[in-house]
């Protein structure tokens, strides 16, 4: 019998870029925010479960990890939620 070919080594890093719809671009929804996520690269595994799961498509997931696009980010902090090695921290932000 056929050995089963080990797909998991086969999985792609997701590219999933900042929101490129028109209206959230007019509307940049980081003045709103009152809390900042921050991401610690170090500890992050590139599943963007953050940026599919962002509610303002503000974050992107390359290569190098999840990178917060702060024009966008309103501090919800539904990434830091669902981030399942919980790399995403916060502080209030200083305006
Ligand atoms: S805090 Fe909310 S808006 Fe900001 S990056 Fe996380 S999920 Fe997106
Ligand atoms: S959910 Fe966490 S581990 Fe996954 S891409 Fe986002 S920051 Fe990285």
């Amino acid at each position: 019998m056929a050995q089963k070919k080990d797909k998991t080594k086969e999985i792609k890093v997701p590219k999933v870029p900042h929101s490129k719809c028109d209206t959230a671009k007019e509307n940049k929804t980081g003045s709103w925010r009152d809390q900042r996520p921050s991401i610690d690269l170090s500890k992050c595994i590139k599943c963007a479960q953050c940026a599919l799961h962002c509610p303002d498509g503000a974050i992107e997931v390359d290569e190098t990890g999840a990178h917060i696009n702060y024009d966008y980010c309103k501090g919800c902090l539904i990434c830091e939620r669902i981030c399942p090695v919980k790399c995403i921290t916060h502080k209030k932000e200083e305006k």
